[in-house]
């Protein structure tokens, strides 16, 4: 069932995705050589707790922490660890929010130190498809517009798109209808109407598309080993554009302090 959000219930999504967010702009100090991912995720859980919310992803079908860190060829899923951060690794932090009965989702890949000119340029590709998928995400547009917009962007700069894993509806629960494709056809899919609200999410690999998972149940990685990025908004569908609810100019502005 695909439900539509009223302006309260969008006030209270903003809420929880800033929290993701600020959570996201807290842990940048740590995203560096040297840092145990689990380290990581002790912090994020703290801050979100401490704001008054809960962690969206502990607990969710058994996944034991607060944030999906994934390393390098990891896609998604993966478990903060006592692997111990190196200079050149891409770092995709998934993070969960829930608070006044509704959650926030967002990700956002860090580089950790120097990287290739190749993975920078999969870092800025993959958060350029993003927002080339969130301006369809309008009134009277189609899911499919959204996904070819992801698609089309990736692959035309010789990235592949994963198939497997996509975005999703949000709101009082994590995952809502309805699925939301990284590829897709114009025109195709679900009419978008007012208050729908979703999670965008490429996954975006260097190499070929497509993906296993690991023995732990949990996380995904590239098949072929190649590095993988990820970025997640979660925005409302409006009139001639969407209203994105997370915001990465937190993250951005920690970011610059690091230089
Ligand atoms: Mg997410
Ligand atoms: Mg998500």
């Amino acid at each position: 069932m695909v439900t539509y959000k009223t302006d309260e219930e969008v006030k209270l999504l903003r809420q929880s995705n800033l929290l993701v967010s600020a959570t996201h702009a807290v842990i940048v100090s740590l995203m560096k050589p040297g840092v145990k991912t689990q380290m990581i995720d002790q912090r994020a859980e703290e801050f979100i707790r401490d704001n008054g919310g809960t962690p969206g992803f502990k607990g969710y079908q058994g996944f034991p922490n607060a944030l999906c860190i994934s390393v390098n060829d990891q896609v998604v899923h993966g478990i903060p660890s006592d692997y111990v951060l190196k200079d050149g690794d891409v770092v995709s932090v998934d993070c969960g929010v829930y608070k006044s009965g509704f959650h926030g989702d967002s990700a956002f890949t860090f580089a950790i130190g120097e990287v290739t000119p190749e993975v920078e340029k999969l870092l800025r590709v993959t958060k350029e498809s993003l927002y080339l998928g969130i301006e369809k995400a309008i009134v009277g547009g189609r899911l499919g517009d959204i996904g070819y917009a992801v698609q089309s962007h990736a692959e035309r700069n010789g990235f592949s798109v994963v198939r497997e894993m996509v975005g999703h509806g949000i709101g009082r629960n994590l995952h809502e209808s309805p699925e939301v494709p990284n590829y897709g056809r114009k025109g195709n899919g679900m009419k978008l109407k007012n208050g729908l609200v979703i999670a965008i999410e490429p996954m975006i690999n260097a190499g070929k598309r497509f993906i296993l998972q690991n023995d732990d149940g949990w996380t995904i990685r590239t098949s072929d080993g190649s590095v993988s990025a990820h970025f997640e908004h979660s925005v409302v569908v409006r009139p001639g554009r969407a209203d994105i609810l997370s915001d990465f100019t937190l993250i951005e502005e920690e970011l610059k302090k690091l230089i």
